[in-house]
């Protein structure tokens, strides 16, 4: 046995009868075999890159199947996992129209004019392409710019940044928000290494105008958002020489929800066989179909009276009322704060620090119940959660904007209201230029003897506050220049305003001197002397060449006023310190009318939410205590602390809060012909803003020395945390370096709780270059600067306790 065991052993395998030696045997043969093993594994194991790479080649192959009829899910389209992992963490789950219809073809490279509704998704539909791209291409940091999205305005900059942020949170490229900056050298060093850098046009040129190391020769995707804005702004030129600049091997994406010949012709000129996705042309409509529209025609001298009683009767809503300029919004968010019209109003423009933008973008973002107070810089693009009402408080240039307008409501599969007030002589025009764009807008009527009339207490507020009585000139004539420069004399006719009712029903006794229309009337009536055969109308050349001469006076008035301009918070303080009475727009007696009145009677429906909203009031106001009702009493009588010291003569002096306009004495104003010296008072300002502008100067310097400079790079993959708009520097002051802007934005009805001292912040932000957004780290560290207001200690005490005041 032991024989046959043996033998068995020397032929059929190492086995002996030693089962330890065995073992030991079995042992060296494994080890020896797995070291084989992971030799072979090792030298056929791929890449990770490797594996990447025959990703896309999977997905590259699939782009030629495309069927966007049949996509009903982002996952039916040959996307990255990445991004498909990003766009189901930010819920998006089904393709909307215009992505559905464009991704297929932006995803084989070809140039794309798209055009869809507001609201209908247009971001996505250029973001994922782009991601797609940079992916293909396996993009890395040292490949530097490969993509470009130009948008006509910061805030819709912005968004479109914290949207691609979001759903490329999973890529590792990095990005850039490029809309201004201080230093523009150490911008550029970092320009040329973001992977995505969005921006406004005139910030791009001036990199490509200005930075030498700036180039774009590997740029593969060229993004124009809202092209028929970024046209329409004056920035044909300034595109053209970007495009010029840009690589001709570049993939070119146009995408606005209107389209304007001038757009036709920029995708002729800088489109290669480009693809026309036409969302919705054969729609009967141009806009969302939850969209609710109506008109009413209000007298100008009417209009306050009517937002004003508007906004009484939509205490709830989250409302944009849109005007023609800056200069009525600065004064009428003013006012309208003061009348306390129970619900918290902002206001956003083009004056107004970036940082301040920011600060009102995102607030408005997240309210449920606000109204907010804007220019058309809001009226394109931005998406703000939410939007119930859309107001026009003033006529639109024209349909393409009302368009754009309104869309900041009703925005995808949301609905939305929307109601455009106009003036008698711009009915007509107006309404045929909406129907001719397929707008369904309905006429109601409001009954004028119903308004709740203001115009009482804008006189009082006026009369007591000479500031305030300038802003209102300033609103007055700005509007008018607004109507006069306005390209369609069928629907703007400044000739035919009623300019002394006008005035009135802004506070003002007399309407300011308007020299500009005093010079136009002359104009116009000197032509219909010579040429009786114009039937009193100015030749279309002569009014060209005094409308540009305007513009030029308009730019260098725009920019001394600039100056003139400048509002600080102070303001706000010192809306605090005046009697209650002045300030309250609603007392008790008020409020009962109010409640009485059938407010506004409207012939279709209760666009103003009359019975609704008072019925509401009424049962609120009976479950109000007493205490609350003393609570309010005591709110009214609040008063700031002033903190006064004397000097050796026993003069006092007020030191808290700082009185700015004690710089330059005053002078007496000629108010008796034209209701007020336009000339002196603004010598006047001038002198004062100049000194002022010098202690601010020296304080901004001082506080710069503070400040500690911080780098930030944005990467895409570390998105999750929240934005924070230090990170973002404050332009206006590079492009604009007189530029002193006001402050104003922010309102809250409730206590003026927001009160923004924040101008000390924003200026200390001056060196903070680079508009990227940073990584944890740097940013932590920028923001853990403690702020600082400028003040002594003394003056932050007052501070603090007047802010816990107005809080309690
Ligand atoms: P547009 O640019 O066409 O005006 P946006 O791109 O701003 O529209 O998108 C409008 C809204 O629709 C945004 O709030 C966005 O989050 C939402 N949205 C866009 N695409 C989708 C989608 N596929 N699924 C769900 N919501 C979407
Ligand atoms: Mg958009």
């Amino acid at each position: 046995m032991g024989r046959e065991d043996r033998s068995l052993g020397r032929r059929g395998s190492w086995i002996t009868d030693d089962p330890v030696k065995n073992f030991e045997k079995w042992k060296r043969k494994y080890n020896k075999t797995k070291k084989i093993v992971k030799r072979v594994q090792k030298t056929t194991k791929k890449r990770d890159w490797e594996v990447e790479r025959e990703n896309i080649q999977k997905l590259v192959k699939k782009y030629s199947e495309i069927n966007p009829k049949e996509a009903v899910k982002f996952s039916d389209f040959p996307l990255s996992k990445k991004t498909l992992k990003g766009l189901l963490e930010a819920q998006y789950r089904q393709p909307t129209e215009i992505q559905r219809q464009t991704i297929g073809f932006t995803l084989q490279g070809r140039d794309v004019l798209g055009a869809a509704k507001t609201g209908s998704g247009k971001t996505l539909a250029f973001l994922i392409p782009i991601l797609e791209c940079l992916y293909r291409e396996q993009w890395t940091a040292m490949d530097g710019l490969g993509a470009l999205i130009i948008s006509p305005t910061r805030e819709l900059a912005y968004q479109t940044y914290e949207v691609l942020r979001k759903v490329g949170k999973n890529h590792e490229f990095s990005a850039g928000l490029v809309i201004g900056g201080k230093d523009l050298k150490d911008e550029s060093e970092k320009i040329h290494r973001t992977n995505i850098v969005i921006c406004t046009p005139g910030r791009l040129l001036q990199h490509m105008d200005e930075t030498a190391t700036f180039h774009a020769s590997n740029l593969h995707m060229l993004v124009l958002d809202e092209a028929d804005r970024i046209l329409d702004m004056g920035f044909t030129d300034t595109l053209n020489a970007i495009v010029e600049n840009l690589p001709t091997t570049r993939q070119t994406l146009l995408f606005s929800a209107t389209q304007t010949r001038s757009v036709r012709d920029l995708a002729r000129l800088s489109l290669k066989n480009p693809e026309y996705v036409w969302v919705h042309e054969q729609a009967k409509f141009s806009t969302p179909a939850t969209l609710e529209q109506n008109y009413v025609v209000c007298e100008l001298h009417q209009k306050v009276n009517m937002l004003f009683s508007f906004m009484r009767s939509h205490l709830k809503k989250k409302i944009i009322v849109f005007f023609a300029c800056c200069k009525e919004v600065q004064y009428l968010f003013r006012v309208f704060c003061r009348l306390r019209p129970g619900i918290s109003i902002l206001a956003l423009h083009g004056k107004q620090q970036q940082m301040k933008r920011v600060e009102v973008y995102n607030d408005f973002v997240h309210k449920t119940s606000a109204v907010l107070f804007a220019t058309d810089i809001a009226a394109r693009g931005l998406d703000f959660p939410a939007v119930n009402w859309v107001l026009q408080f003033d006529c639109p240039e024209d349909a393409n904007t009302y368009i754009h307008r309104v869309g900041r409501t009703a925005r995808y599969k949301e609905g939305g209201e929307a109601l455009l007030v106009l003036l008698p002589s711009e009915e007509n025009g107006m309404i045929a230029q909406l129907q001719e764009k397929k707008v369904p807008i309905n006429k109601i009527k409001v009954n004028p003897e119903k308004l709740v009339c203001v115009q009482q207490k804008l006189d009082a507020f006026l009369a007591q506050e000479k500031e305030q009585k300038e802003r209102a000139q300033r609103c007055f004539v700005s509007y008018l220049r607004s109507v006069y420069l306005m390209k369609n004399k069928d629907v703007f006719d400044v000739f035919q305003l009623k300019l002394p009712e006008y005035a009135m029903s802004l506070g003002l006794a007399v309407a300011p001197r308007v020299r500009f229309l005093n010079k136009a009337q002359q104009q116009k009536s000197g032509v219909a002397q010579d040429d009786s055969g114009a039937a009193g109308r100015v030749s279309e050349d002569e009014l060209k060449s005094f409308t540009a001469q305007l513009k030029g006076e308009c730019s260098k008035s725009q920019s001394s006023q600039s100056e003139e301009e400048e509002e600080d918070d102070d303001d706000e303080e010192k809306e605090s310190l005046k009697p209650a009475a002045l300030l309250c727009g609603f007392n008790e007696e008020d409020e009962d009318d109010q409640k009485d009145l059938d407010l506004l009677t409207v012939k279709r429906k209760d666009v103003f939410n009359i019975n609704e909203e008072n019925a509401k009031a009424k049962n609120k106001k009976q479950k109000e205590s007493k205490f609350t009702d003393a609570k309010k009493m005591q709110k009214k009588n609040f008063k700031v602390n002033t903190k006064k010291i004397f000097t050796e003569d026993g003069e006092v002096v007020q030191q808290w809060p700082p009185l700015q306009r004690a710089v330059v004495p005053d002078e007496e104003e000629d108010e008796e012909t034209s209701g007020i010296n336009m000339e002196a008072a603004k010598e006047r300002l001038r002198k004062e803003d100049q000194e002022f502008d010098k202690i601010e100067y020296r304080r901004k310097i001082k506080e710069k020395h503070r400040v500690r400079l911080t780098e930030v790079v944005a990467y895409l993959s570390g998105a999750d945390e929240e934005f924070d708009p230090s990170t973002l520097p404050d332009p206006d002051k590079v492009c604009n370096s007189e530029s002193s802007e006001e402050e104003e934005g922010h309102s809250s009805d409730r206590g003026g709780k927001k009160r923004s001292f924040s101008s000390e912040d924003d200026d200390s932000d001056d060196e903070v270059q680079q508009t990227q957004v940073g990584r944890k780290k740097p940013r932590k560290e920028s923001t853990a600067t403690p702020l600082d207001t400028g003040l002594s200690l003394a003056e932050d005490e007052e501070l603090v306790l007047h802010l816990l005041g107005s809080h309690s």
